[in-house]
Formats: C-alpha cells, sequence, structure tokens
C-alpha cells in the first residue's frame, strides 16, 4: 500500500445517530443554546410541527412550511421575516436537501445555530455548500457558517419516504461517495467513509425497494447516506456533480433523478483514468464493472435511465456541452469535447453501458 501526501481536514459536525433518536431533540438543542428554535419544512412535511414539535420540550417557537428545491432566495427573505418576528435563537430544519438549504441560507444571513434532521439521502446537512436561485440563476458558494453544527439522523422519519425517491436519492448520495474517491484533494479517511458509503447504500436500497427488514434496510441507508455526505462536505467533486448542475440549472431537471441517470455515464468516463477509485466502486458493488454496476443498481431499483424521460430535450445536449467546457475544474480523465458529448448523449438516450 503506498500512502500519497494527504491534508484531512477533520470531521466538523456532530453527529447523533439512531432510530428514534430524535428523542434526543432537546438535549441537543440545549448543547447548542437554542432555547426558541423556528422549525423549517417544506408544505408537503408540514405534519411535521406536530411530530417534532411534541418532542422539543418547549424549544420551538415556531414553524416556517414554505421550503422549495433550489432555495429560492424570496422564499428565503420570507422565511427571515418570520425568524425575525419570532425572534428565534436557532435553525431546527427537518426534511430532505431543499429544508436543509433553507435552513443554510438562513443560519449564513443571521450567523443563529442550525440543527439538521435530515430525511432524504441527499447530504446536503454535511456539506458547507449553499447553492441558491435567484433571477433564474442557480449560484453555490461555500462557508463554514452555512454548515449545520448538529446532525440527528434517526431512520424513523425516513420510513416515509417514498420508494422511488428513496432510490433517487440513495443513488444521488453514491455519486458523492464514487467522486469522493478519485477527488484532487482526497484522503485515505474520506475514502474509507466513500467505500463504506457505497456499500451500505448498495445493501440497504435493494432491500428498501423489496420489503425486506424494512427498518435495518432504512438504517443502513441512512447510515450510507451520511458517510457519503461527508464525503461531499469534505473534498471537491468533479465531472459528474458538475453535469448534474448543468443539467438541473439549464433545464429545471429533478435533482435527485438527474443523478440517478447521470452517475453511470460519468463513472463510465472516468473510468481509464481513476483505477483504484474503480476498483473501491466494484468491490463496494459486488460487481467487476464499476459504471455498469451502477447503472444495473439503478435499473433493479426502478429509478429513471434517461434523461430524456427527465423531460431534457434532445437539442439541450450541445448547450450542455458548452456549459460543462465553460470553466475548468479538475477531473481525472481530461475533459474531451466529443467524449463528454458522447456522454451526455449516452445519458440522454439510457444507453446501456457495455464495459
Ligand atoms: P427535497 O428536499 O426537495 O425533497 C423532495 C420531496 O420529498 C419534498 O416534497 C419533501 O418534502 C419530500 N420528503 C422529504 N423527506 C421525506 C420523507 N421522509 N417522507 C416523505 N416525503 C419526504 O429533495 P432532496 O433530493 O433531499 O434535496 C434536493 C435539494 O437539495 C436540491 O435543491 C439540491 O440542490 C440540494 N442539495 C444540496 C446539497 C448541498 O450540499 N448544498 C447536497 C445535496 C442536495
Amino acid at each position: 500500500m503506498n500512502i500519497q501526501d494527504f491534508t484531512f481536514p477533520g470531521l466538523p459536525t456532530r453527529v447523533v445517530f439512531g432510530r428514534g433518536r430524535l428523542a434526543d431533540l432537546p438535549a441537543e438543542l440545549e448543547r447548542l443554546g437554542i432555547c426558541k428554535a423556528v422549525l423549517l419544512t417544506t408544505p408537503e412535511q408540514a405534519g411535521m410541527v406536530d411530530t417534532v414539535g411534541a418532542r422539543a420540550q418547549g424549544r420551538i417557537v415556531g414553524d416556517y412550511t414554505g421550503a422549495q428545491m433550489h432555495t429560492p432566495t424570496d422564499v428565503t427573505d420570507a422565511a427571515e421575516t418570520e425568524m425575525k418576528r419570532l425572534g428565534a435563537d436557532g435553525l431546527l430544519s427537518v426534511g430532505g436537501g431543499s429544508t436543509t438549504g433553507l435552513g443554510k441560507a438562513l443560519a449564513l444571513r443571521s450567523g443563529l445555530p442550525h440543527l439538521s434532521v435530515p430525511t432524504t439521502y441527499a447530504g446536503s446537512e454535511m456539506t458547507d455548500i449553499l447553492g441558491e436561485l435567484a433571477d433564474g440563476r442557480k449560484t453555490t458558494r461555500r462557508s463554514p457558517t452555512i454548515r449545520p453544527q448538529t446532525v440527528i439522523y434517526d431512520a424513523a422519519l425516513t420510513d416515509t419516504l417514498p420508494a422511488e425517491l428513496s432510490a433517487v436519492s440513495g443513488l444521488n448520495a453514491m455519486a458523492h461517495a464514487v467522486e469522493a474517491l478519485y477527488a484532487v484533494d482526497g484522503n485515505p479517511v474520506v475514502s474509507l467513509m466513500a467505500r463504506d458509503g457505497l456499500a451500505a447504500m448498495a445493501r440497504g436500497l435493494p432491500d428498501i425497494l423489496s420489503g425486506r427488514d424494512p427498518e435495518t434496510a432504512r438504517n443502513t441507508a441512512l447510515y450510507g447516506a451520511w458517510l457519503c455526505g461527508a464525503c461531499l462536505g469534505a473534498v471537491s467533486m468533479a465531472l459528474h456533480h458538475k453535469v448534474c448542475h448543468v443539467l438541473g440549472g439549464s433545464f429545471e431537471l429533478h435533482h435527485a433523478r438527474t443523478h440517478a441517470v447521470v452517475l453511470p455515464h460519468a463513472t463510465a468516463y472516468n473510468a481509464p483514468a481513476a483505477p483504484e477509485a474503480m476498483h473501491a466502486i466494484a468491490h463496494a458493488l459486488g460487481t467487476t464493472s464499476p459504471a455498469r454496476g451502477l447503472q444495473t443498481l439503478a435499473q433493479e431499483l426502478g429509478a429513471p435511465l434517461s434523461l430524456a424521460e427527465l423531460g431534457m430535450p434532445e437539442e439541450g445536449i450541445e448547450t450542455a456541452v458548452d456549459q460543462i467546457f465553460a470553466n475548468e475544474y479538475p477531473n481525472p480523465r481530461p475533459l474531451n469535447r466529443d467524449a463528454i458529448h458522447q456522454m451526455i448523449r449516452a445519458a440522454w438516450a439510457g444507453t446501456p453501458i457495455s464495459d
């Protein structure tokens, strides 16, 4: 084993993991000095106001249930007004990446502490990254203030996540681990987390879909989501995340479904240039071909396989390629315009991977 030089930045977020651990909420809020939290959810998960409110022992002062995908700044403006009106001294986000994003945006504006309770596998709770939508444009920024201080992972809150969303959200998480394995600033600790995260997802997701031992399956997938999210928060992502960012922003494609479709194709593109990462992915999936293994898993999970079925127009392929080349970023295999064009076309058509 040849260990290269590396920098390990540490793991800054406190994590409380386990089915039923939402019971720790009052103690964890107290630990952050939060007596008057504003509870954030999407409209679809407004029922959490009662579920979570009942566990908070009076530490929630009010709620804002208007979180939306891509964190539109006008939604953040409205939530900020409500947060100030309530005199909140902390943020409590309960939901998927959209709700976590609102919590992060408010933390950045106010400096208030943020406790996140994720209910999907997106992984945003483990990162210092905030994507926001303003005037039809999606921008991304990073800051230590954006990262939630504490995360409670309670798989009981994921039991209601529909099978199809569980599948694509899980594949979204796996994309973080795949890219962490060949990240330009990768390190051995993050690689350990990536390998275990991939293996946990590859075990948990099929069992969620088949309904076999659902509690264990949900716990395993949420554990995998934490590890994969921690990878996203610790090292730089590459081609796959760039492509998904471009496609999501340009064609308003569904976040997790886009990741699910693109991941096998981006992995196939990078395979020749990242043999160690490919070996680790294949091992975690119990397959010989990492890219084909990811596509087979997506197929078994009933996830979409083509960008066309997500609503991307064929003539958008050229526009997407232009944007992928608009600025430079590190990627294990150099970006070749014809090869990237081919890759996007294959993802658009849902071409089976044959390596
Ligand atoms: P989401 O948060 O938009 O959730 C999708 C839908 O599922 C919503 O209606 C939500 O209320 C519902 N839902 C969530 N959990 C549920 C549950 N347990 N049971 C029933 N319904 C549930 O989707 P997402 O994929 O989690 O997040 C996508 C967003 O997160 C995007 O805006 C993306 O850009 C962002 N994101 C950001 C980062 C980051 O590090 N900044 C990382 C990943 C994703």
